[in-house]
């Protein structure tokens, strides 16, 4: 999933850059308010981690104008402890969760998961469809009860259309969950990638999830629970 993290701490915000790269994450980090304004406006981010206590624009302010500006990501702000107040303003500005500082990477990781699975309207850590299950947790994908063996961009294209479900994605949006840097989004690449996804999937007999949508991009067109 594309991340974006804004904390000003430089230490911290690298940690935070590092670790959510190596769980599988596209991770914008940025130290203020008008880089994450900036960003939001230019690509598209399924999270946002906010640290509340930022140089000029407030991590609040920055929340109310992502929401104003039609942002609707799940957005984790990151308090200073005992400040009660501060969380309660957060969630009430459009935050969906908080964690204190300092707090265990591993409980970061978990509310992350947990606010993504919630907002791609998933109850469970495994999405089904069909005899096709994926392992949120694991990253693994499972056909007809047998492990499926995916390389790791294969499996995020897999996760990103499943979580989007009966919904067109642009190759573009494809692209932006495999590479931070634009230099590097290569849209033949997405075909190749897709083609090898497609191919695996479909030694399952008249299993045929994924739809080319013409001039738009890709389709995952089972119902996944
Ligand atoms: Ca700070």
């Amino acid at each position: 999933m594309k991340l974006l993290v804004v904390e000003d701490e430089a230490l911290l915000r690298h940690h935070l850059q590092t670790r959510l790269s190596e769980g599988g994450h596209i991770v914008e980090a940025v130290g203020n308010a008008d880089e994450a304004l900036y960003h939001a406006g230019q690509y598209h981010h399924d999270l946002a981690v906010i640290d509340l206590g930022l140089p000029g624009i407030s991590g609040l302010d920055l929340i109310r104008q992502l929401r104003s500006d039609g942002r609707t990501f799940p957005i984790l702000i990151l308090t200073a402890r005992g400040n009660w107040q501060d969380k309660v303003e957060g969630l009430a500005a459009g935050a969906d969760d908080y964690l204190v500082k300092p707090f265990q990477f591993e409980e970061l990781e978990a509310r992350l998961a947990a606010l993504l699975r919630r907002s791609s309207g998933f109850t469970q850590s495994t999405i089904v469809a069909g005899p096709l299950s994926l392992d949120l947790n694991r990253k693994q994908a499972a056909l007809a009860q047998s492990s499926l063996a995916l390389t790791a961009y294969e499996y995020r294209i897999l996760e990103y259309l499943m979580r989007h479900h009966q919904q067109v994605v642009p190759k573009d949006r494809l692209m932006e969950q495999l590479y931070a840097d634009d230099d590097e989004r290569d849209p033949n690449v997405i075909e190749v990638l897709v083609g090898r996804l497609r191919r695996k999937l479909e030694s399952h007999a008249g299993f045929k999830p994924i739809e080319t949508v013409r001039g738009l991009g890709y389709l995952f067109n089972e119902r996944c629970h």
